[in-house]
Order: C-alpha cells, then sequence, then structure tokens
C-alpha cells in the first residue's frame, strides 16, 4: 500500500458489557516493577477480547470492604449510581478461553490504588472487572508501524507484536527504569525494539520517548503510530507526528494512560486522539 491510498479508519467493535467478579490464581513478578495477576473462574465465560489496546475497568474495594461495589450495568451502559465502584483501566495482557484465565499485568508506582492492590495482591483475593466495552480495530494492512510506550503500556505494546502480521516492520520503543525492566516479546513481525533506560528519574518525567520518535528513520510506505503513556509526557509526540512528520490523523494514536499528579486520569478527557 501507498501513502496515495487513504488511510484506513480505526474501528470501535462494541462488545456486550458485563460486570464479573474474578478470584486471583496466580501472582508472578514479570520485571521488578510489574506484577502479572491471574485472574480465573467461570465468570469469565463470554470475556471478549480482539485488539492490541483492549482493557478492562478494574474495580477496587473500599478500604476494610471485602469486595467491590458493583457497577450498575443496563443495556451494555454503565449506569450512574449513588455509590459507584473504585475503577482503574488496566490492559487485557493475556486471556485465555480454554484455562478461563485473565493476566493483567499491575505496574508498581508506589501509591494509588491499583499499585497497593497489585503490591499486596496474592492468590484467593478477588476483584471487580468491568469491560472490555469495546475493541479499537485497526485494520492491519500498513507498510510500517511505530510503537512508543512506557511501563503501563507495555502490556499493550506486548500485545501489538504478537498480534502484528508476518514480516511487517515495526519500530517500538519502550521506556523502563533499567535492563532489570526489559521483557521479550514473540513476535511473527520484522520488529525492532529499542529499550531506553530513564534511571532514577521519575516516570513520565522524560523525553526519552519523544527524541527517539523524532530520530526515528521510518520506512517509505503507509504507516500507523501508536503511543503510549503519561499524557504530557506524550503532548509533543503527538504534535511531532502530526504536524512535522505529516501522519494524518487515522494513521496516528496517542493515548494518555495516566497524569502525573492526578489520581485516576481518564483518557477520554480530551488526551486520546486518533486525530
Ligand atoms: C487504556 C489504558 C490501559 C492501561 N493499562 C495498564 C496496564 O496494563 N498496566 C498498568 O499498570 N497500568 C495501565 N494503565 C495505567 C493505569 O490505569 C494508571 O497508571 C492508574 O493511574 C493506576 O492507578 P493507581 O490507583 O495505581 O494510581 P492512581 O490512584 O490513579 O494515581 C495515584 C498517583 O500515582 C500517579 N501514577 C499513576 N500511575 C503511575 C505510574 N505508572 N507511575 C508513576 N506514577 C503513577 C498518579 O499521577 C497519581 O499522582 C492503563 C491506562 C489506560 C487508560
Amino acid at each position: 500500500m501507498t501513502t496515495e491510498t487513504a488511510p484506513p479508519r480505526m474501528r470501535i467493535v462494541r462488545h456486550p458489557l458485563k460486570y464479573r467478579l474474578l478470584e486471583v490464581r496466580r501472582v508472578t513478578r514479570v520485571t521488578p516493577g510489574t506484577v502479572r495477576v491471574t485472574f480465573g473462574g467461570p465468570d469469565l465465560e463470554g470475556f471478549c477480547e480482539q485488539a492490541p489496546t483492549d482493557h478492562v475497568k478494574l474495580c477496587f474495594a473500599e478500604d476494610g470492604a471485602a469486595l467491590p461495589v458493583a457497577p450498575v450495568v443496563e443495556n451494555d451502559t454503565w449506569m450512574d449510581a449513588p455509590v459507584e465502584p473504585i475503577t482503574r483501566d488496566y490492559t487485557v495482557r493475556h486471556y485465555r478461553r480454554a484455562e478461563q484465565e485473565l493476566d493483567i499485568d499491575m505496574v508498581l508506582h508506589g501509591s494509588g490504588v491499583g499499585s497497593s492492590w497489585a503490591e499486596a495482591a496474592e492468590p484467593g483475593m478477588r476483584l471487580g472487572v468491568l469491560g472490555p466495552r469495546g475493541s479499537e480495530e485497526i485494520p492491519f494492512v500498513h507498510d510500517w508501524y511505530l510503537l512508543a510506550a512506557e511501563e503501563t503500556a507495555i502490556p499493550a505494546l506486548g500485545r501489538w507484536l504478537e498480534m502484528l502480521p508476518a514480516g511487517v516492520k515495526v519500530i517500538a520503543f519502550a521506556e523502563v527504569p533499567g535492563p532489570e525492566h526489559e521483557q521479550v516479546f514473540e513476535t511473527a513481525a520484522d520488529a525492532t525494539v529499542t529499550w531506553l533506560h530513564r534511571g532514577d528519574a521519575p516516570a513520565g518525567s522524560t523525553d526519552l520517548l519523544e527524541r527517539a520518535v523524532r530520530a526515528a528513520q521510518l520506512p517509505p510506505g503507509l504507516g500507523f503510530a501508536w503511543v503510549a503513556g503519561e499524557a504530557n509526557a506524550l503532548k509533543p509526540i503527538r504534535r511531532h507526528l502530526r504536524a512535522e512528520r505529516g501522519l494524518d490523523r487515522h494513521q496516528v494514536d496517542v493515548d494518555g494512560y495516566w497524569k502525573r499528579g492526578v489520581a485516576n486520569h481518564d483518557h477520554h478527557e480530551g488526551e486520546h486522539e486518533h486525530a
């Protein structure tokens, strides 16, 4: 495909919205800063996932409560209710239908209900899972993909690499504190993953991803760029891709997964642009 062809558009595929109360089966360390929590149970029946960025809302219990408040869902819509669950967004790292298991990779960043829960997670604990509400489907017809992520988006980066077709050119950048935080992903794509080490600098405070994306040699042909991580750090990357690289809005998906100093940042709040 060449750049003269109109870029394909992202399509949202809606799924039946369901709340599930799941039990932790296993907890493993993926890296020193990320815990993989494997949830299981028959309630996973009918769970849908199909695109790299598929994510759920984990629902956490209030302090001192054994179980989370269940969200009120009617006709596939999450309704307002007098008491709402405490929720945070997390990527579906793996779903194994036959085993009725769901893996979520949770970053330990020191504070916050999600990070604290992950730090203490052990088999037998229960947690609510709402969604995925839908999948952002982008047809895999591009000549190349530029992927860039910091830790919270590395689960989605792994999914991109695992799902992209054989032979397609992928240039990927992943920001982590140091080499011990790197991961190995399986991919059929012709992918180069470059790990960027921020050392002791706080997450979301560096311009490592921006500098890497600016310096990237992009192949000819139609491309797609996906970038996710700390919202403010991504703004100059979005500008660069659109204004300086001249990519069409349907070729760029930049998603602020969290924002420094903000609890439960809403990634739909003006930050998540395909524009
Ligand atoms: C679509 C989507 C998919 C996501 N997938 C994942 C995933 O698979 N794994 C994952 O770990 N996260 C993921 N995130 C990010 C996660 O939702 C946020 O990091 C969330 O804020 C964590 O909740 P918390 O309760 O730990 O912290 P919060 O209570 O939300 O925040 C408390 C404080 O911690 C800060 N903070 C939040 N996250 C970080 C961080 N990573 N590093 C440093 N400081 C931080 C906040 O700025 C705030 O000051 C995803 C987000 C989105 C939108």
